[in-house]
C-alpha cells in the first residue's frame, strides 16, 4: 500500500517537472529573429584599430567576399583563434516601432552599431585573465532611429563562446524588464524552496541519530549549493550588482560543484554497498574541477571548454548512480528508491539546459534545471514521513515498554492476595510519608491492625475461607483510606495504614473508626473484629525501627486488653477506645 503511494507521488513529480521543462522550452526565446544575418570575422587588434578610424565595417553585401550568411541564434562558423567577429542584420521598417534591444552574452565584449554610430559598448575588447562574464544587455535605440544597419562587434577572451548573442528581443523598455523577470521565475521560486529544505533538514540534522547526520549534512551542502547556484544564475542579480565576471565565475565553479555535492548525497545512501563505488565518481568530478580552476588560473578558459568533458561525464556517473541506487532500491531501500527520481530528474534537465546553453545544439534555450528541485523534495519528504513514522514507531514501543515496567514494578510492590503494598515497598513508603509530614510541619501516626484469632477462622472454615476474609478485611481498610495513606502487608494478617498529617488523637479517632467499621460487617461471611496499634513519629529523634517497635508493642497492649480495641504507644492512653 505504501509502496504503491510513493510510486504515485513520484510519477506526478516527475510529470510536473516533464510539463515545467517543456513550457519552459517552448517559452524561451519565444520572439526570435528570422531575418537575414551576417557575419564577418577579424583578428585584433587590427580590426580593433580600424574600428577607431571609423572605417572597419564596409556596407554588407558590398564586400561579398567579407560577409557571409549564417542562421541566427546558431553562432556563426569560426576558425580557431579567430577572438573577434561583427554580426549584423537590417532592422526592417515593422521592426521600428519598439526601441529597447535585449539580448545576452557570455563572456564576450559588445559594441553595438546602428549604422555607423556607436550606440552600446560594453567589456574591454581585449584578453584580460577574467574573461567579461555572463552578461544581458539593455539597450535604449536612439529616439526616432530609422531602419537601419544593426551591427554587434563581439570579442571574446575564450573563442569557443564567441559569436553567440542569445535571447534578443526588440522590445519597450517595460517588456524587457519582463522578459528578465520571467527569466528569473524558476530560479526565484526554487531558492525558498531550497532554503525552506535546508531548514529541516538542518532540524533533522540536529536530532537525528549520528548515523544519520552525515546524510542530513549532505543534503544541506547540496541545497546551499544549489541555492547559489540559483542565485548565480539569475539575470535580476545583475541589476543588483553589476560584476557579471564575478556572476560568471560563481555560477561556473558552482556547476561544477553541484554534481559532486549531489553525489555525496548518493554516497552516503549508498555507504555500505560494495559495489557502489560513488568515491571514484565524486573524486574524478573533484579532478575534473580541479583541472577546470587551475587551466582558468593559467589563463587557458578551460572553465567553460572542460564543459565537453563535464557533460558526458555528468551522463556517465549519475547513470552509475542511478543504476546503484536502483540495486538497492530493489533490495527494498525507501531512500535509494526515492532518491532515483531525483538524480534523474537533475541530470536530465541539467543536460538539457546545458547542451541548449554550452553547446546551442538546438536553438531553443531551456532553463528546466530550477524545477528539479522538485523531485528533490519528493525526496527529502520521503526521508522525513519515514523518519516521523519511525519516531511514532518507537514512542509506541517505548509506552509500551514503560507500561510493561510499570505493570512488573506494580506485581513486585504488591501482595498478590489483597492487592496491598508488600514489605519491599515498607522502607521507600515510610520515608515518602515521613518526608512530606516534616516538610510541611506536621506530625505523622503509623496504626498496625492485626485481626483478631484469625488462626481459629482458618482452622474452622478452611485456609480459602480465610484468604477471602483477609480479602474483604483489606477492601474495607481501603475504602476508608485516601491516596496519602499507604496501606501495607506487614505479614500473615497484620497491617500498617501511615497516616501522614495525623497527630495522637486524630489517628486514635481513626483507628477507632477502622476498628468499627471491620466489627460491624461480616468478612467472607464471618463475624471478624481486629486490634490496631498506635504509634506516633516523635520528630527528627525518632528512627523508623524505634516507631515500629513502638507500634508493634502497642498492639501487643490491645490483644494483652482483650482484643477488638485500640491502643496507644506507652499505654498511657486512658481505656477509651475498648
Ligand atoms: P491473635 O488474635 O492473637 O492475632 O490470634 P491469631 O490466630 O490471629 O494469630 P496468629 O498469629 O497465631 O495466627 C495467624 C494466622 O494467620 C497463622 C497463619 O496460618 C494465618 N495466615 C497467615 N497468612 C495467611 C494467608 O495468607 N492466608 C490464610 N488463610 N491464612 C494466613
Ligand atoms: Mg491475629
Ligand atoms: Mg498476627
Amino acid at each position: 500500500m505504501k509502496a504503491w503511494r510513493h510510486n504515485i507521488i513520484a510519477k506526478v513529480v516527475s510529470l510536473l517537472v516533464l510539463i515545467a521543462a517543456a513550457g519552459s522550452l517552448a517559452k524561451a526565446e519565444a520572439a526570435a529573429w528570422q531575418g537575414d544575418w551576417l557575419y564577418r570575422p577579424g583578428m585584433v587588434p587590427q580590426a580593433y584599430e580600424r574600428v577607431t578610424d571609423g572605417q572597419w565595417l564596409p556596407e554588407p553585401g558590398t564586400a561579398s567576399e567579407a560577409w557571409r550568411k549564417f542562421d541566427y541564434p546558431g553562432p556563426p562558423s569560426l576558425a580557431d583563434g579567430v577572438h573577434w567577429v561583427a554580426l549584423s542584420r537590417t532592422i526592417s521598417p515593422a521592426e521600428v516601432k519598439d526601441n529597447t534591444l535585449t539580448f545576452a552574452t557570455t563572456n564576450e565584449s559588445v559594441r553595438l552599431w546602428l549604422g555607423e554610430r556607436l550606440i552600446y559598448e560594453y567589456g574591454h575588447f581585449r584578453d584580460v585573465p577574467m574573461g567579461d562574464g555572463y552578461r544581458w544587455h539593455i539597450v535604449v535605440l536612439p529616439e526616432f532611429y530609422s531602419p537601419a544597419q544593426l551591427t554587434f562587434e563581439l570579442y571574446s577572451n575564450s573563442p569557443y563562446q564567441l559569436g553567440v548573442v542569445e535571447n534578443l528581443g526588440l522590445s519597450t523598455e517595460m517588456e524587457a524588464v519582463q522578459t528578465l523577470f520571467w527569466q528569473d521565475v524558476p530560479n526565484l521560486m526554487a531558492i525558498p524552496v531550497c532554503l525552506l529544505l535546508m531548514v529541516i533538514m538542518l532540524l533533522y540534522h540536529h536530532f537525528t541519530s549520528r548515523k544519520d547526520r552525515k546524510l542530513y549534512f549532505a543534503i544541506v551542502g547540496f541545497l546551499g549549493i544549489f541555492s547559489l547556484w540559483l542565485l548565480c544564475a539569475a539575470k535580476l542579480t545583475l541589476l543588483v550588482f553589476d560584476a557579471p565576471v564575478f556572476w560568471w565565475y560563481a555560477l561556473s565553479i558552482l556547476a561544477y560543484l553541484l554534481p559532486i555535492s549531489g553525489n555525496l548525497i548518493v554516497y552516503e545512501v549508498l555507504r555500505d554497498e560494495p559495489d557502489a563505488r560513488m568515491d571514484i565518481v565524486v573524486g574524478a568530478e573533484a579532478v575534473l574541477l580541479a583541472i577546470a580552476m587551475a587551466g582558468e588560473a593559467m589563463g587557458l578558459h578551460l572553465m567553460n571548454r572542460m564543459m565537453a568533458l563535464y557533460y558526458p561525464m555528468l551522463l556517465v556517473s549519475e547513470s552509475a548512480a542511478a543504476y546503484w541506487l536502483w540495486r538497492k532500491a530493489a533490495k527494498g531501500d525507501y531512500r535509494a528508491r526515492a532518491l532515483i527520481c531525483s538524480v534523474a530528474a537533475f541530470t536530465l534537465c541539467g543536460v538539457a539546459d546545458g547542451l541548449a546553453g554550452h553547446f546551442h545544439l538546438w536553438s531553443q534555450h531551456s532553463f528546466v534545471t530550477p524545477f528539479a528541485v522538485l523531485s528533490f523534495c519528493y525526496f527529502v519528504f520521503v526521508i522525513i514521513g519515514r523518519q516521523l513514522a519511525h519516531q511514532r514507531e518507537m514512542a509506541a514501543r517505548q509506552a509500551d515498554l514503560e507500561y510493561e515496567a510499570a505493570v512488573a514494578t506494580e506485581k513486585a510492590e504488591r501482595d498478590p492476595l489483597t492487592g496491598c503494598y508488600n514489605r519491599q515497598r515498607l522502607d521507600e513508603l515510610a520515608s515518602e510519608s515521613l518526608n512530606a509530614s516534616q516538610r510541611e510541619h506536621l506530625p505523622m501516626s503509623v496504626l498496625l491492625l492485626d485481626i483478631d484469632h484469625f488462626k481459629q477462622i482458618n482452622d474452622e472454615f478452611g485456609h480459602s475461607a480465610g484468604d477471602k476474609v483477609l480479602k474483604d478485611f483489606t477492601a474495607v481498610i481501603r475504602q476508608a483510606l485516601d491516596r496519602s495513606k499507604p496501606f501495607i502487608r506487614w505479614g500473615g494478617e497484620e497491617f500498617l495504614v501511615f497516616c501522614p498529617q495525623l497527630g495522637m488523637k486524630e489517628a486514635l479517632d481513626f483507628a477507632e473508626k477502622l476498628r468499627r467499621l471491620v466489627s460491624a460487617r461480616k468478612l467472607g461471611g464471618v463475624d471478624v473484629t481486629c486490634s490496631i496499634g498506635v504509634a506516633v513519629w516523635h520528630g527528627r529523634v525518632d528512627s523508623f525501627q524505634a516507631l515500629f517497635k513502638r507500634v508493634d508493642q502497642a498492639l501487643y497492649m490491645a490483644k494483652n486488653a482483650g482484643r477488638n480495641c485500640v491502643r496507644l504507644e506507652g499505654g498511657k492512653l486512658p481505656e477509651l477506645y475498648c
